[in-house]
């Protein structure tokens, strides 16, 4: 192993480390040199956070941090990686929130994965818009095509219209107990419905199940229309 080329890597992963902190602390509105100092599990969080700001990819005012566009551009796309990696891991793993760290460090490999194999798997994901946190995930290049190219792929279960099948592809429910209660009727990704009637509310036929949906769940299920053939 190329010991310079290693190091050099350990240092590109500590400032990387730090920036997704910066991101994440700009989410709750407060970046500031001082809570980096105190969120960061780096030892020398102070001396990277320098050497950041000496590489231009951020700048500090009065202990204030913001991004260059350099720098937003980096930490954006460290973000979508690992949200898309908790993404992956919850739908197609089906690991447990919980048990998916946020800042999910156990996610730091994910850094191996290329713009392209990210790309994919937001596609395959049906460009997800969160993490199982719940919190944004950045938009990319798959999205932008996505949203500008294509009638979408992936819609909310409010927009099939009545006697068509889809398949559900994610359901961005925040409530646990609804969650829960949909996956123990078979309401899950991957599983078919059917869109039985849309007033005065939903109902959605899967396997031998009907159920009754208010218009708030429905339109959290994102399903992927099954084309007749
Ligand atoms: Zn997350
Ligand atoms: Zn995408």
């Amino acid at each position: 192993m190329d010991y310079q080329r290693s190091k050099a890597q350990f240092e590109e992963d500590r400032i990387d480390e730090l920036l997704e902190l910066i991101w994440m602390l700009r989410e709750e509105g407060d970046a500031t040199i001082d809570n980096v100092k105190k969120r960061s599990e780096d030892p020398q969080a102070g001396h990277i956070i320098n050497v950041i700001e000496a590489s231009g990819l951020i700048s500090s005012d009065h202990g204030k941090i913001s991004f260059s566009e350099k720098g937003e551009k980096r930490a954006e796309r460290i973000i979508r990686r690992h949200r898309l990696a908790e993404r992956l891991l919850f739908e197609v793993f089906e690991i447990e929130e919980k048990q998916i760290e946020d800042p999910a460090c156990e996610l730091e490999h994910t850094h191996v994965l290329s713009e392209v194999v990210v790309d994919s798997i937001c596609t395959f994901l049906g460009h997800p818009p969160t993490c199982p946190h719940r919190k944004v995930i950045p938009r990319g290049e798959c999205c932008r095509k996505f949203s500008l190219e294509m009638k979408p792929l992936v819609v909310p279960l409010t927009e099939l219209q009545v006697g068509e099948d889809a398949r559900i592809v994610f359901i961005s429910s925040k409530y646990h107990a609804r969650l829960d209660r949909l996956s123990s009727l078979g309401i899950i990704p991957g599983s078919i419905v059917r869109l039985h009637q849309k007033q005065p509310t939903y109902v959605v036929k899967t396997g031998e199940t009907e159920l009754a949906l208010d218009r708030e769940l429905a339109k959290e299920i994102c399903v992927k229309k099954i084309m007749p053939e």
